[in-house]
């Protein structure tokens, strides 16, 4: 446990935090802590048609709330635009731009990846057709046969996947013009240094598109941890416009109360505790010695 750890929460400014992310935001901070590590917010909010006036600052409220505490300045994706820019530079012999839009290609009908985007099937691998202009620009995969990542994620074990048949040649920057999550993610990682990344398991199928990206652009692969992910009693995964949560101000019995649930969630069992503090004091080590009977 004592080489360099570096992790981050990186929440996307879509909605308040709810309980679904408080638990990843609370496994990633416990894991940096019970590692003596440093760990690190970004504020994901690439995407900016997604992104909520107000909801960065109301995360990053509740987080202080909490007593979690980033140990850094707060990034803001939105501002490194020209970093992305540089990514897609580099590897630009790797990328091809794509005409396509999503009706053709759900026509062509090769499934859906995991995160429900259709899998591409390679039209404008090989350049645009006449007079169609350029949508997206799309990073190549390799062939079927040279195509398999896989990675041991320290909760889920083995994962594999063929990037050709479960994802195709996927998108780097979006017809609308913001750069895809896959590429900010990839990039921002390598560039804060992040060792560990602790997030929910609805990432999982997008870890294998990450490492590959990594290996194109030679940089390292971080350790992953994907937490199991929060589901409201009909098994529907919790949504940031639902569940919000919320603490008043100076209301620290709820901040313990709704950090105690989160780690209940994770398989701790906080005793009582009438403080953030004692909280904190219990679980890092609590966390820690969850690790020890997995066996890390
Ligand atoms: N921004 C993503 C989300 O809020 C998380 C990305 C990540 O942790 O890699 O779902």
């Amino acid at each position: 446990m004592n080489a360099p750890y570096i992790g981050r929460f990186a929440p996307s400014p879509t909605g308040p935090l709810h309980a679904g992310s408080l638990v990843a935001a609370l496994a990633s901070y416990l894991d940096a802590r019970a590692h003596h590590g440093t760990w690190l917010v970004r504020i994901e909010d690439i995407d900016e048609g997604r992104a909520v006036a107000g909801a960065a600052e109301g995360i990053l409220h509740l987080l202080a709330q909490l007593g979690m505490h980033a140990d850094g300045e707060i990034v803001w994706q939105s501002r490194r635009k020209p970093l992305y820019e540089a990514a897609a530079e580099r590897i630009v012999l790797h990328t091809y731009p794509c005409g396509c839009n999503r009706r053709e290609i759900a026509d062509s009908r090769l499934g859906f990846a995991p995160d429900g985007a259709a899998i591409y099937p390679g039209t404008c691998r090989h350049g645009l057709a006449e007079g169609r202009g350029m949508r997206s620009l799309r990073l190549r995969v390799p062939e079927p046969g040279f195509d398999v990542i896989s990675f041991r994620d320290r909760f889920a074990g083995e994962v594999t996947q063929r990037l050709s048949s479960e994802s195709g040649d996927f998108v780097l920057k979006r017809a609308d013009g913001f750069w895809a999550y896959q590429l900010a993610v990839v990039v921002d990682d390598a560039d804060q240094g992040v060792t560990d990344v602790v997030r929910g398991a609805d990432l999982l199928d997008s870890t294998p598109r990450q490492i590959f990206l990594q290996r194109v652009l030679g940089v390292p692969t971080p350790r992953y941890l994907h937490v199991p992910v929060v589901r409201n009693e009909q098994g529907e995964k919790l949504s940031k416009q639902t569940g919000a949560l919320a603490v008043a101000p100076g209301d620290e019995k709820a901040a313990v109360a709704a950090l105690q649930d989160a780690a209940r969630f994770l398989g701790l069992q906080p005793g009582p505790a009438d403080s953030l503090d004692a909280f904190w004091r219990a679980a890092i080590p609590a966390w820690a010695s969850l690790l020890r009977e997995r066996g890390e």
